[in-house]
């Protein structure tokens, strides 16, 4: 790529990598490359806001659209200090591929506010909210780019996207956003979707390696919505949660810890920290912890070549997008006694659940929670079985598997279509 590229970063670098190492795999001609990995267009907005004291400050926003080759492109909204362009493109490459395994009709995007939403009042989250949608409205809509939650935001900052959008349009335009409260055209079920795959996708993995879920043990790093939901529905399989860990505080307890009793923690307090002395634990040592299931859900480049040799766990579930460095993934292709669930297809619950919010606003013909869970079921067995077949057969990790599986879908809607989109 171009060194004056507006993306660039470490994240970005690994989106990059991962993605060099597929198209050798995949043979693709280096003229065909670029096409396929950066991104169609960005757009970085500035926006401000009157703090409550009556100053004004100004945050930097994002949204990169990947590729519209196979639809509108689909990703989630990001609030978090450290967002930048580069973090932004990854996300919407890995966006890409995600889709296209599990057969979604999108292109990846992703977007973003370099911001702490913990450091803004209500009021303040909702003015950066809606500036942050006003400055977006050229530029997504339900048949051009379709917003969700990802970290920092959640069913109430959706809704408020949702109603800016439809208000500039004159009427409700629900599509616009997934991840929407239910009372505001979301579907059931959305918000435990990621969470909820995670835990399938665990199960599938032990049936595939013939461990018993029931007495195993597991650790989870970050404990909001994909991480919070992921320990409850492993907990309720019998699983054993020993260890979690959030930006405030992490917790650790072999005879296990009380999850419900977290999970009220959090919707008291915010945060982790103040939940328990006795368990408290060094964050930095918790992914080093035995268990059977390690589950990093909170942010990038947390496996990396210092520690990927030392995990000692039998799964590896990424619930986090991009937890895993292409330098320890060269470790853990070496480590069999590892089954690695990579993210594109571990965190798919998510896409694939707003895939479905996403159709049923369409129609405005509404599912039960069954229906949405077992098509999602079935989406996601779909893709695993996928994986595995491809990484048995041409003896690949399942990463790799899982990446050509989706790059190969996008390459070749590319060839038949041309070069425009
Ligand atoms: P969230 O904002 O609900 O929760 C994030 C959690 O991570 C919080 O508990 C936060 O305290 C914790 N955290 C932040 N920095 C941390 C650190 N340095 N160490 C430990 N914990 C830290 O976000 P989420 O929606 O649960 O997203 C988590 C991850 O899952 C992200 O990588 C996101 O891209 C990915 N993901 C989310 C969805 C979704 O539907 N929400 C879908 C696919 C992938």
């Amino acid at each position: 790529m171009n060194a004056s590229s507006i993306y660039s970063g470490p994240v970005f670098e690994m989106a990059r990598q991962q993605f060099e190492a597929v198209a050798d795999h995949l043979d693709i001609p280096t003229h065909e490359r670029a096409r396929i990995v950066i991104p169609k267009r960005a757009l970085a907005v500035s926006c401000p806001i009157h703090r409550d004291d009556g100053s004004v400050a100004v945050f930097q926003g994002y949204r990169v659209q990947h590729h519209l080759t196979l639809g509108p492109t689909k990703g989630g909204t990001r609030f978090a200090p450290n967002v930048d362009v580069g973090e932004v493109a990854a996300l919407a490459v890995w966006m890409s591929w995600k889709c296209a395994l599990a057969g979604l009709p999108y292109g990846g995007a992703k977007g973003g506010i370099a911001v702490d939403p913990r450091s803004l009042s209500r009021r303040e989250l909702e003015a950066l909210s809606r500036r942050y949608m006003q400055e977006m409205i050229p530029f997504v809509g339900p048949h051009t780019d379709v917003m969700a939650p990802d970290m920092g935001t959640n069913e109430q900052v959706m809704a408020w996207f949702m109603d800016t959008y439809s208000m500039y349009q004159g009427q409700t335009v629900s599509e616009v956003v997934t991840g929407k409260p239910v009372e505001s055209g979301g579907t059931i079920g959305r918000r435990e979707a990621t969470g909820r795959g995670v835990a399938y996708l665990v199960g599938r993995a032990a049936d595939t390696i013939n461990l018993q879920l029931n007495g195993s043990t597991a650790i989870i790093q970050g404990f909001g919505n994909v991480g919070s939901v992921a320990a409850t529905t492993l907990q309720a399989a019998g699983v054993n949660i020993i260890g979690v860990s959030d930006h405030s505080a992490a917790y650790f307890d072999r005879r296990g810890l009380d999850v419900a009793a977290l999970a009220e923690h959090v919707r008291k307090t915010g945060a982790l920290a103040g939940y328990s002395r006795e368990a408290l634990f060094d964050a930095s040592d918790l992914l080093l912890q035995e268990c059977t299931i390690l589950i990093p859900a909170a942010v990038e480049r947390v496996v990396t070549e210092k520690n990927a040799s030392l995990l000692k766990c039998r799964i590896l579930a990424e619930g986090a997008n991009g937890p895993t460095t292409p330098q320890a993934d060269a470790i853990l292709r070496d480590r069999p006694d590892v089954f690695v669930i990579p993210d594109v297809l571990c965190n798919a619950g998510g896409v694939i659940v707003s895939y479905f919010e996403w159709v049923q606003g369409l129609q405005q013909l509404f599912w039960n929670e069954t229906e949405v869970n077992d098509r999602l079921n079935r989406t996601l067995e779909r893709s695993f079985q996928a994986v595995c077949k491809r990484a048995t057969q041409q003896r690949l990790s399942t990463r790799d598997a899982a990446l050509s599986l989706g790059v190969e879908v996008v390459l070749k809607a590319k060839r038949m279509r041309g070069l425009f989109p």
